[in-house]
């Protein structure tokens, strides 16, 4: 609790398991409502190509915590 983690998950491409690093483009989603803690989660979506097979697909990049006192980063 309280300690920010900070892992990078590679995403793999569903169709072929190539892995891709960086999303072409992000863009953020905003939780409708606080968590207990009066937090608004804001996740990062991604949308991916494989270099591979050309496949695109969606994944979360991050997802981020704002809310009183603290910020929470995960990865
Ligand atoms: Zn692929």
């Amino acid at each position: 609790m309280g300690k920010a983690k900070k892992t990078s998950k590679v995403k793999k491409c569903p169709e072929c398991g190539t892995e891709v690093q960086e999303p072409y483009k992000t863009w953020e989603l905003v939780a409708p409502f606080p968590d207990k803690k009066m937090r608004i989660t804001v996740t990062i979506m991604g949308m991916y190509e494989c270099p591979n097979c050309g496949k695109k697909f969606r994944a979360v990049v991050s997802k981020v915590k704002l809310g009183p006192g603290e910020v929470e980063i995960s990865k």
